[in-house]
């Protein structure tokens, strides 16, 4: 059964852009003017394994004789008719313009249900037009960046739910059970976002010679099927999957891997882009150090670039069986964790051997459990009240002029990283370092150490 979704959305959000990623082929040609002409589309797409058909709606922009209103309207009308579900995209940089709300309120009134996308949300930029995008009455947005590759793992999780209803996805229910059976959640307040069904999306990066490939060697074994790219992921990537205590892994990668599985490849050179292009496509990263050079800049520069992308790390130390002191090695490891990425504290870090696998299995718990945490959604009331308790405690620093900053409210927008949003009186004045406070303090409260976490401050309420 086909599940069919249509993008729509005013000129220059992004739909083309969506469309080509979605498509996973360069369909169409992407400009930066608005009005450049294109057909509409359509193409069978994919995102992280679900399967679907999808039809852009660019396009109407040659019309002449009509009005751009006009057009639009048909070529929404007979794409929102023919779909299952639609994306709705706004341009989170540009904020909500008078013809976004012009296509909400027509899609309101349709039967198809609306998802709305707030694109160009990568960086910070986006974040107010996100919020600003509550206004437009289609519920929660999910942030998104079209031209990055961001909230893909979002996006599945909103389209899953429609996917579902037109039975386009058959899940195997059993699997599930045993999954969860077999891992119980320990705080049963706390839920976590887990889907079995789906493999974890795992990264290894590093400098060259740390031991990435030996690694990946250990941790495929030998005969492990190696597949071609997928929507989502960028053309030459590859994914291998495999199982790691009953839980799928894919492993995704866009070089490192081919060197050893004798696909033709130019040597292979550790650059930020690179680098980058593979953390965007991760769930966890793990980052491969050499034991004789733990935490070097190079490592540094990634570990940071994994944090700023909100992916979850593990720190793997590699060629543990040549070092010679490990306490001496360890405490080395451990003072600079501290004074470099003060901004993580807990980061799962394990010392491993790929070459005789010694903590190799170590390694992959770490993993599992890291991506829990990074997928967990803390309820509401929960956070209040925490949040309550530390108010009245520890208050934000007194305004000049003596007046409080009055925070009122707090709720988790997102997992993946979790992110939280709090409002407050004047969300300007609330000084960073309170902010900071309050990150910790989640970390530390609800047990979140070592995963990326966001917390955006916005006014009313
Ligand atoms: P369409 O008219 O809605 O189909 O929009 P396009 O896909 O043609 O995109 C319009 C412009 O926005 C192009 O310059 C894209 O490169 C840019 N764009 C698309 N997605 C993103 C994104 O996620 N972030 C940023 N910053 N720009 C984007
Ligand atoms: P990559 O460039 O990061 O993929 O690194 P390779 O996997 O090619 O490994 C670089 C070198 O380090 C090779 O000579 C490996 O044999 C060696 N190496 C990898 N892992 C270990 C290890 O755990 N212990 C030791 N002693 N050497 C290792």
């Amino acid at each position: 059964m086909t599940f069919t979704v249509a993008i729509v959305g005013r000129p220059n959000v992004g739909k083309s852009t969506l469309f080509n990623r979605l498509a996973g082929r360069r369909l169409a040609i992407v400009h930066d003017m608005p009005g450049v002409t294109r057909d509409r589309r359509e193409a069978a797409a994919s995102l992280l394994g679900m399967e679907f058909r999808v039809i852009d709606t660019a396009g109407f922009e040659d019309a002449h004789d009509e009005s751009i209103e006009a057009r639009m309207r048909y070529q929404t009308d007979t794409a929102v008719a023919e779909a299952d579900v639609v994306l709705m995209l706004i341009d989170a940089r540009a904020g909500v313009t008078p013809l976004d709300a012009h296509f909400a309120d027509y899609l309101r009134k349709q039967k198809t249900p609306v998802i709305l996308v707030a694109n160009k949300c990568e960086g910070k930029a986006g974040a107010p037009g996100m919020y600003e995008s509550y206004g437009l009455g289609l519920g929660e947005p999910v942030p998104f960046s079209a031209e990055h590759g961001e909230g893909l793992a979002e996006l599945f999780d909103a389209l899953r739910p429609h996917a579902e209803a037109a039975g386009a996805l058959d899940f195997d229910d059993d699997e599930e059970d045993d999954f969860f059976a077999a891992d119980p959640v320990d705080d049963e307040e706390i839920e976590t976002e887990d889907r079995p069904e789906r493999p974890l999306q795992l990264v290894i990066v590093g400098r060259p010679n740390v031991g990435k490939s030996t690694l990946v060697n250990r941790l495929l074994g030998q005969d492990r099927m190696l597949t071609g790219p997928e929507a989502g992921l960028t053309r030459d990537a590859i994914s291998v999957d495999w199982q790691h205590r009953d839980r799928g892994i894919r492993l995704v990668d866009t070089a490192g891997l081919r060197k050893r599985a004798n696909i033709e490849d130019p040597v292979e050179k550790l650059s930020a882009s690179n680098t980058l292009e593979a953390i965007r496509m991760a769930e966890v990263v793990v980052l491969v150090m050499d034991s004789a050079a733990i935490l070097d800049k190079q490592d540094l520069t990634i570990a940071r670039m994994v944090v700023e992308e909100g992916r979850s790390l593990v720190i793997a130390i590699n060629k543990w069986d040549a070092v010679e002191k490990p306490q001496e090695a360890l405490q080395r490891l451990a003072d600079r964790l501290e004074t470099s990425l003060p901004m993580v504290r807990g980061l799962p870090t394990v010392t491993i051997s790929a070459l005789t696998g010694r903590g190799v299995d170590k390694m992959m718990d770490a993993v599992l459990a890291v991506h829990k945490t990074w997928n967990r959604r803390i309820p509401t009331s929960q956070l209040n009240r925490w949040l309550e308790d530390v108010l009245s405690h520890h208050p934000p620093p007194a305004m000049p002029g003596g007046r409080r900053l009055k925070i009122r409210y707090m709720t988790q927008i997102k997992a993946r990283p979790p992110t939280f949003v709090i409002f407050a009186s004047k969300p300007e004045q609330l000084p960073e370092s309170y902010s900071r406070y309050l990150i910790n303090g989640l970390r530390e409260n609800f047990k979140m150490a070592g995963v990326p976490m966001r917390l955006y401050v916005r006014g009313g309420r």
